[in-house]
């Protein structure tokens, strides 16, 4: 059975020095990838350091964030090819703060998301709505004007258009609802599967019901911690998380990821 993936996000938090400290911690404790598949996505300047950390682990080193070009003339950009460089396999594209405080749109996800496949990089394509979205019953309608526009022209077989081999190409899709993320209070599990479920469905009319089954990954993300991480695992739908504030602190997310069964 596939293990349940894990992707630590730790947004601008941790410096250098306690990014690889807790790396370390992380790499040093062997039974926490025996109960997950583990991604760890720390600022742009900790990549390389904690990537030396990681190096012939099963951990994996992720971006928080890429540029939708290989290179040129883009000041405080990063591209693609050098986070490969440095032994990066994973982006995370169109968090919710990057909306929010960057105005990353849905079209600047879509540029990211060709780039990211382009070079083999796996995304983490983030989906979600906001609370007044949730509130006014017009949430599904958002996530699926998020995936429409985000997958614009990324046909079916979704990426050998791109110029890659398709096979092992992994897309992770991480649904997060905007009002659960840093708030402490995660959506309910089983209303978090019915989305994973409709997000499922649109996908799979988009791209079949195999290649949906065996290159997507969709994953839930919004104030999970070591106390509802199991309501989570739990639920077939759902087949990893995205955390933010409980996997910045070396006690809070061993917790969480010792509960994993
Ligand atoms: C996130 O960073 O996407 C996130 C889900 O954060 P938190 O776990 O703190 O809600």
């Amino acid at each position: 059975m596939k293990k349940f993936l894990v992707i630590a996000n730790w947004k601008m938090n941790l410096d250098l020095n306690s990014s690889f400290k807790l790396a370390k911690k992380i790499k040093a404790n062997k039974s926490l990838t025996k109960k997950a598949e583990l991604v760890l996505c720390p600022t742009f300047i900790s990549l390389e350091r904690v990537g030396q950390v990681l190096k012939n682990t099963k951990i994996s080193l992720g971006a928080q964030d890429v540029f939708w070009r290989d290179a040129g003339s883009f000041t405080g950009e990063v591209s693609a090819p050098m986070l490969k460089k440095i032994g990066c396999r994973y982006a995370i594209l169109g968090h919710s703060e990057r909306r929010q405080y960057l105005g990353e749109t849905d079209e600047i996800v879509n540029k990211k998301l060709k780039n990211v496949l382009a070079n083999n990089l796996t995304p983490i394509v983030c989906v979600g709505e906001n609370k007044k979205e949730r509130k006014s019953g017009k949430h599904i309608q958002v996530i699926k004007k998020q995936l429409s526009a985000g997958f614009k022209n990324i046909p079916a077989p979704g990426w050998s258009a791109l110029g890659r081999k398709t096979k092992n190409q992994k897309i992770i899709i991480a649904y997060e609802p905007i009002w659960a993320i840093g708030t402490g209070v995660a959506i309910n599990s089983s209303e978090a599967a019915k989305m994973h479920g409709i997000i499922r469905k649109y996908l799979e009319k988009k791209y079949g019901t195999s290649l949906v089954k065996n290159n997507f990954i969709i994953t839930y993300g919004g104030s999970v911690d070591k106390n509802n991480i199991l309501e989570f695992t739990k639920e077939a739908e759902i087949e990893g998380v995205l955390v933010g504030g409980a996997s910045q602190k070396w006690q809070s997310f061993r917790d969480l990821i010792k509960k994993i069964d």
